[in-house]
């Protein structure tokens, strides 16, 4: 189906919204896996940082303020059906203009800077930013739009491995664990720890963004043997009881999502990526005939 002009303003305006939607209203599901974190707890110090957690959700929700200060880098993973006609030129320009709307409108602090001369453009946007993921579907007519702000104090605790198959799963998860034991506090426990298998060096940590950004806390991987992994290792990073905020307790990460690929004969790359406790995301589907169902 080919679309029309007013197809890309709907594109901009929902980008716009979504971002701002993403900073303000928590996914349900993390929302369960905060209040699941507050009823395991044991950790006096533990309970009283995610009770204030929860109350600042509390607060987000009825002041329609955002939930964390830090607005991040915006990332948008893009789902275009293939049955859609559209210029994808227009379509990230739609999705470029959205985000500096959503900041200069709202208006919110934009976290986006230059790399040398650190120059923020005051709109969340720059010289590759946002960044956009796109993923094509077949026999679909619809544009899925998937927001996640990406606070700095999680994605600072970025790592990427290339180890060697003679590692094997044992390297892979001392690797992990002893990299989650360097982090600390950093990136804001409790946390999703996303996690990619192998590919090449940048899809393994594209793979690790996706695992820890774009998939509902309680999923499994649909894979038994990786949906195994996952949980042994929920269970070994909550045992080194780092906590909430880094200040002890039973709750480090909320869940630890896996993504693989297949990888090269000599290679076992592990990447490592961090979502913060507001593990914030908000999504819309947009049909061809300009409807739109907004969700996380
Ligand atoms: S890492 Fe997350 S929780 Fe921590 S300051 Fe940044 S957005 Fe907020």
């Amino acid at each position: 189906m080919e679309v029309t002009s007013d197809f890309y303003n709907l594109v901009e305006e929902t980008s716009s919204k979504l971002y701002i939607k993403a900073l303000k209203d928590l996914p349900p599901d993390v929302r369960i896996g905060l209040k699941a974190a507050y009823e395991r707890e044991t950790s006096t110090t533990g309970l009283q940082i995610l009770n204030t957690m929860l109350e600042n959700v509390k607060i987000a929700d009825s002041q329609t303020r955002l939930i964390c200060q830090d607005t991040g880098i915006p990332i948008y993973f893009v789902k275009v059906g293939d049955k859609l006609r559209l210029s994808m030129c227009q379509l990230e320009e739609a999705i470029v203009k959205g985000t500096a709307r959503a900041t200069t409108e709202h208006p919110f602090r934009s976290s986006v800077v230059s790399p040398l001369k650190r120059q923020n453009n005051q709109n969340s946007t720059g010289y590759r930013i946002p960044v956009i993921h796109y993923q094509f579907v077949k026999d679909s007519e619809d544009l899925e739009i998937l927001m996640v702000p990406k606070g700095s104090g999680s994605e600072n605790m970025s790592f990427l491995k290339m180890l060697i198959p003679a590692d094997g799963l044992r390297g892979v998860k001392r690797h992990i664990l002893e990299t989650i034991i360097g982090m600390g506090a950093n990136p804001c426990p409790p946390y999703t720890v996303g996690i990619g298998l192998g590919g090449t060096s940048d899809l393994c940590m594209k793979l690790a963004k996706i695992a820890s950004t774009t998939r509902e806390l309680d999923s499994k991987n649909s894979d038994p043997e990786m949906a195994e992994l996952e949980q042994e290792l929920l269970e070994a990073i909550n045992s080194l009881k780092i906590g909430p905020m880094g200040l002890g307790g039973v709750n480090t990460a909320m869940a630890v999502h896996i993504e693989h690929a297949y990888t090269h004969i000599t290679q076992n790359p592990v990447g490592i990526n961090i979502q913060c406790w507001p593990a914030r995301r908000a999504r819309a589907i947009l049909k061809a005939n300009g409807n739109i169902e907004y969700g996380y």
